[in-house]
């Protein structure tokens, strides 16, 4: 078997300077070696790596877009890949992955660590150990590796920042894969979305203005779907509508989801066609909205990917 391993950079692979920990050349690959001569790993295993590497807060479409060339250019000759990223935007990029690859026969397993591998005590071995079992054995598809947690790829997020067992997912009844007769992949564009959350008192002008200057919005909602009734959020609601700025209406909780329609502090979500982002996470409404922005620039189409289950980004 051989794994593909991309190494995008993330606390994993850093060494400490004067600034703080900072990605460094050489730190994956060297542990790479020392498990594969232990036969802590067995795979044969090839690594690509990102240059320059980089903190995951850096990252950008742009490398997903990178990241997805490496999976499509090793897809024939490997048998799995595993992806190690820094943790602040790994449920991101494992997102963007699930939406943006077609048809993957392979598993793709994103990990990290929350402790370099340069630093006594790091988590960062044994969750490449782990992502190298995965990537042997699970089913195809783009899955989250850590803290001995395996987790559907477009269900996950960082729900701790400092303890090792950083990352959860809630419960989905389909792999995070997307079904095709042939493996391809959908790059991202450069359309620009904002996450916005509403907030007791919040100024529903720069709603207006981000519909003025974003492709598209996410907008973070109370609980179970309400947000406030002011005439500013559902003057700038009608006017994304107006634009063709598409609305992605998830919840500021971390469980549950939205369920718009339960009560009349959310009406003009419907009223304004802003679309149900049911049960997604953040990342993963992002990284969707990205997804479906990339693909069509025709509103219609954008609601009909928008409301279509991709690859078990919420729970049925
Ligand atoms: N700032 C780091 C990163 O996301 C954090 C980590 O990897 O744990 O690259």
């Amino acid at each position: 078997m051989t794994i593909c391993v991309i190494h995008t950079g993330g606390t994993i692979g850093m060494a400490a300077t004067p600034d703080g920990f900072a990605p460094k050349e050489g730190v994956v690959e060297a542990e790479l070696k020392r498990l594969h001569d232990s036969r802590e790993i067995q795979s044969d295993y090839i690594v690509v790596t990102a240059a320059p590497l980089i903190d995951s807060a850096n990252a950008t479409p742009a490398d997903w877009n990178w990241i997805m060339r490496q999976i499509a250019a090793h897809h024939e000759a490997c048998d799995g890949f595993v992806v190690t990223h820094g943790t602040d935007t790994l449920a991101f990029t494992a997102a963007a992955l699930a939406f943006g690859l077609k048809g993957v026969r392979k598993p793709v397993i994103v990990t990290g660590a929350m402790l370099p591998l340069t630093e006594p005590g790091s988590d960062g071995s044994g969750n490449l150990q782990d992502a190298f079992s995965a990537a042997e054995r699970a089913e195809p598809g783009v899955w989250v590796q850590f803290a001995g947690k395996f987790l559907h790829g477009a269900r996950v997020w960082k729900s701790h920042s400092v303890a090792f067992d950083a990352f959860n997912a809630s419960p989905t009844d389909k792999a995070p894969v997307q079904p095709a007769e042939r493996f391809s992949f959908c790059e991202y564009s450069d359309a620009t979305a904002l996450i916005a959350a509403v907030a007791p008192a919040m100024n529903a002008d720069l709603i207006a203005l981000a519909v003025e200057h974003a492709s598209g919005i996410v907008l973070r909602c109370y609980g179970s779907g309400t947000v406030p009734e002011g005439v500013g959020l559902r003057k700038a609601m009608l006017r994304a509508r107006e634009k063709g700025v598409p609305v992605l209406a998830v919840s500021q909780c971390a469980e549950g989801g939205i369920s718009l329609g339960t009560y009349a502090a959310g009406a003009v979500l419907a009223q304004a066609g802003a679309i149900d982002g049911r049960d997604m996470t953040l990342e993963a409404a992002y990284a969707k909205l990205l997804h479906t922005l990339s693909q069509s620039e025709d509103p219609a189409i954008q609601r009909k990917l928008l409301e279509t289950r991709l690859c078990g980004e919420w729970a049925l």
